[in-house]
């Protein structure tokens, strides 16, 4: 560095959730220039009187913004320990760098909210009648059919005592539901103030479970390297219920035992009650779960928990990752290859690269388990990035389901205008009669819902979106991306005809379809619009787990969580519906829908059965699911991404524009992409590609018109570079632009 160089930095005062607003920029003074960097803590004169102010330098650079002669020098900067919010603004400058955005978006995603909790408290709900009375009592819910009632007390028959919270979020048992029990005097609800007087959940304390030797292998290892302060990224590759999680708590256990702390990443639509209390049952107190439905003051509260030492554990998803323990030792990503593990807003992070930078900087362990692991993963452990187990046996018994495959097209031939096969309406018809459960499966909500016209083929499509709109009960035309809403129409507005029609196909549908064909059946239906309200997802779960239904009908949300051990027939209705999503991930996504939806026959003692209708049941994804044959898919998979360069064999940034004109939007992105084709003209060609720009395959989404380009490099450093040299552009020019790196999908 040259010794008379000013160099300057952006400070943040403030580092509070609501308030992080922009940063000063300050002089550094010579005497710090070597030793400041970002995340460090300073002391700043602030304001007309120049109080000294907390702040944390959030970036280091040798070009003023205002007149230098203005700028005011940072007063002291903090000695010693490095202290959790030094890390979190650290991490938050990393996934700026990483992801784009501002460094003020950045900061809002690591940091929890702010907010004063007025009390710390926690109320439990446990039994005041004897097991035997309470047994009786479950027994005439159960007659009656008053189901929430019952789900409470069989959990706790066996639980003795439950967070409230824990009922009332995940048992989907209403604060009615409980008063009711409380008044008749089942049950009582005791509230206590947890910091000093921590809920013991007495009584259910369960030990581990002997591991089996395929277990023992992989934790001993992990264990091995992490006592050599060897900190790894591990997968463990592993059919459902092959014993993930118990491997997942016995090295939480050790790490525990070691004096640090674990953070537990789980889908969101995965964190069932049966896993929150697995995980309390085996931690007790120690442990915290997180979820969406936490209030702010709450997260809040469990950060200061974490950071305290009050807790070892915290389950949760993606935003989890951000629990400030003061001394963190493992972090595990349970199914892996899930797309909800990546931010939908900027900054795009995935959770497996950032959980991978945090486990860098506080010197913890990184397990990542899945039954059909992403591209990503699988590659990095081919690469030895990772360090790859398997584990083959399902623990709880049952056999891997038969699977059958129906080829719609032969269908069709012979005659069959159904949207269930035959081999389908066979086996139902035998499951049905038997008393058994059914699943039925479609691949996306409202799918091929759409209204066209047969004699001009006039699509209704929504006037704010580039999108066709689906049609609903009772006929309305619902737009799926910003809601818009029309009713029916009966005539074809573009030709006049009355030949306007919707291809019936969703969810609804399926379910009018089966009740005309068994007339009676109990039926019970999951997908966007049953479940928009909070807790529907797993009541209807638990109605079906508890047979209030016969066959669930539902999208991709009835392949996750639960099990269903009376299921012996999964129906996948049109298996190729996401193969027609013109998408790189195309492939890998209907194959791990497949495998997960093929996975839940078969559970219980009685073997399953599985039908997958599809019109292209040669489709190297269909053939390699049906024999759930993890390995041979990769391998056909990677070599098509290897040679289009698509992620993971190379990497990619999306670059989105938005605009309300889109005259303006598309010379932004012409002039933004020819920069980066400017660019890639100095590269030997191959190694910097550019695709684009061009209107998204979405055009317009609420009257924005929406532009994307694509660069492709095996070099993410170079990716980063770019992004920068667009930023800056950017800053001149007024626009709102987005990046995506390694995208879920294609824009
Ligand atoms: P996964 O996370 O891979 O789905 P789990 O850890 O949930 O698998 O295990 C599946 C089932 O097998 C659970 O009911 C669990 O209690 C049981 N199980 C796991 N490990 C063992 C073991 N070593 N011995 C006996 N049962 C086990
Ligand atoms: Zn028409
Ligand atoms: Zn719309």
């Amino acid at each position: 560095m040259q010794d008379n160089k000013e160099l300057y930095a952006d400070v943040i005062i403030d580092i509070v959730h609501e308030k992080v607003d922009r940063p000063f920029q300050y002089r550094i003074p010579h005497s710090m220039t070597g030793y400041l960097e970002i995340g460090t803590g300073v002391s700043v004169p602030f304001g007309k009187g120049n109080t000294l102010r907390k702040g944390y330098v959030t970036r280091i650079s040798d070009r003023p913004e205002y007149d230098p002669a203005k700028l005011k020098t940072i007063h002291s900067m903090e000695l010693g320990s490095i202290t959790s919010e030094d890390r979190l603004v650290r991490l938050a400058a990393w996934m700026r760098r990483q992801y784009g955005g501002t460094m003020i978006q950045a900061l809002k995603t690591v940091l929890a909210p702010q907010k004063a909790v007025k009390k710390l408290e926690e109320k439990t709900v446990f039994l005041r009648w004897s097991r035997a009375e309470t047994q009786e009592y479950y027994a005439q819910c159960v007659r009656k059919g008053r189901s929430a009632q019952a789900r409470l007390l069989k959990e706790l028959l066996e639980m003795e005592r439950l967070p409230y919270s824990l009922i009332t979020a995940k048992l989907n048992v209403s604060a009615a539901v409980i008063k009711t029990l409380e008044n008749q005097g089942i049950v009582k609800i005791e509230t206590q103030a947890y910091y000093r007087n921590p809920v013991k959940l007495q009584g259910i304390m369960q030990p581990g479970k002997q591991l089996s030797q395929g277990q023992r292998n992989i934790v001993d290892e992990i264990m091995r390297e992490y006592d050599q302060e060897r900190h790894g990224t591990y997968l463990i590759h592993g059919i459902t219920g092959s014993g993930k999680t118990e491997v997942y708590m016995e090295l939480i256990g050790e790490v525990i035992r070691r004096g640090r702390q674990a953070i537990v990443l789980i889908p969101e639509i995965a964190l069932t009650y049966q896993t929150v209390v697995r995980f309390y049952k085996r931690f007790g107190e120690r442990v915290s779960v997180m979820n969406s439905a936490l209030s702010a003051g709450e997260r809040y509260d469990q950060c200061k928990r974490a950071k305290e030492g009050e807790i070892d554990v915290i389950i949760g998803p993606r935003s989890a990752l951000f629990t400030p323990f003061p001394n963190l030792g493992l972090i595990v990503i349970d199914e892996e290859h899930e797309a909800t593990y990546k931010s939908e807003t900027t900054p795009k992070y995935h959770a497996r690269e950032t959980a991978l930078e945090i486990a860098r900087c506080a010197g913890a362990s990184l397990v990542l388990g899945s039954a059909t692991p992403s591209m990503e993963a699988y590659f990095r452990a081919q690469q030895g990035e990772y360090r790859l187990f398997q584990l083959t046996e399902r623990l709880t018994g049952g056999t891997l389901p038969r699977v059958y495959i129906a080829d719609l097209r032969q269908e069709l031939k012979c005659g069959n205008r159904s949207i269930f096969s035959l081999k389908l309406q066979e086996l139902m018809k035998d499951r049905l009669e038997k008393g058994e459960q059914i699943m039925l499966f479609l691949n996306r909500r409202g799918y091929a819902g759409f209204i066209s016209c047969r004699e001009c083929g006039h699509v209704m499509k929504c006037p704010h979106c580039d999108v066709s709109l689906s049609e609903h009960k009772g006929g309305r035309l619902v737009c799926h991306y910003c809601g818009y809403e029309q009713p029916a129409v009966n005539k074809c507005p573009s030709c006049g005809s009355k030949y306007i029609s919707g291809f019936r196909a969703g969810t609804q549908q399926i379910e009018e379809k089966l009740l005309s064909m068994y007339p009676g059946v109990k039926v019970l239906r999951m997908d966007a619009d049953t479940t928009k309200k909070k807790d529907s997802y797993e009541e209807i779960l638990s109605a079906f787990a508890n047979k209030e239904a016969q066959v669930l009908i539902g999208t991709q949300m009835i392949v996750k969580g639960h099990d269903f051990p009376n299921v012996t027939l999964v129906g996948v209705l049109a298996a190729d519906m996401s193969l027609a999503v013109n998408d790189y991930r195309a492939a890998e996504r209907t194959f791990q829908l497949l495998t997960q939806a093929a996975g839940r026959a078969g559970r219980g003692e009685k073997p399953g059965e599985v039908v997958i209708q599809t019109y292209q049941p040669d489709h190297y994804s269909v053939v390699h699911a049906a024999k759930q044959d993890y390995h041979s898919f990769y391998e056909e998979e990677i070599l098509y991404r290897e040679m289009l360069r698509y992620p993971p064999a190379a990497h990619m940034m999306a670059v989105q524009i938005f605009d309300k004109e889109e005259e303006s939007g598309q010379q932004t992105a012409e002039r933004l992409g020819g920069l980066v084709r400017a660019l890639a003209e100095k590269e030997k060609p191959g190694d910097f590609t550019v695709i684009g720009p061009a209107p998204a395959s979405i055009g317009r989404i609420n009257d924005i018109f929406r532009f994307v380009f694509y660069v492709k490099c095996r070099k993410y450093d170079k990716l980063i570079e770019t992004k920068e040299i667009l930023e800056e552009e950017i800053q001149k020019m007024h626009v709102t632009v987005q990046f995506d790196f390694d995208p879920m999908h294609t824009f």
